[in-house]
């Protein structure tokens, strides 16, 4: 299958083959376009960026995973951002969601408030 490295501006275009548990890759620049298509063919992440309503404020604050999470996960992600109401105050970094949704990554805060 044909995939774009999306790892830096230069979008390498890559081929990308799995049989067998092995993936090859061919096409990368560098080692990181390698390191990316064999991430999206055994296990995808995303990182995930929202919105959490504030307790007693109408201005949501934003979050983001810290990391990226499984793609399978996203929508418990975005179900955990949904339910949640942050405290006030906030500095960027705080954690807003240890653990989100059981990835083993928290939701932290990308703005003070
Ligand atoms: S393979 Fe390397 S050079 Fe090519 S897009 Fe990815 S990071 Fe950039």
């Amino acid at each position: 299958m044909k995939m774009i490295c999306i790892s830096c501006p230069r979008g390498c275009e890559m081929d990308v083959s799995a049989a067998g548990g092995a993936v090859s890759v061919s096409g990368n620049a560098c080692p990181k376009g390698e390191a990316y298509a064999k991430s999206e063919v055994t296990n995808p992440t995303r990182m995930v960026t929202g919105l959490v309503r504030v307790a007693g404020m109408r201005k949501p604050l934003p979050v983001k995973t810290k990391v990226p999470v499984p793609k399978a996960k996203i929508d418990a992600v975005l179900f955990a951002m949904h339910q949640a109401a942050a405290q006030l105050p906030v500095a960027i970094g705080d954690v807003i969601i240890p653990n989100v949704a059981e990835t083993g990554v928290d939701l932290v805060a990308t703005a003070n408030m």
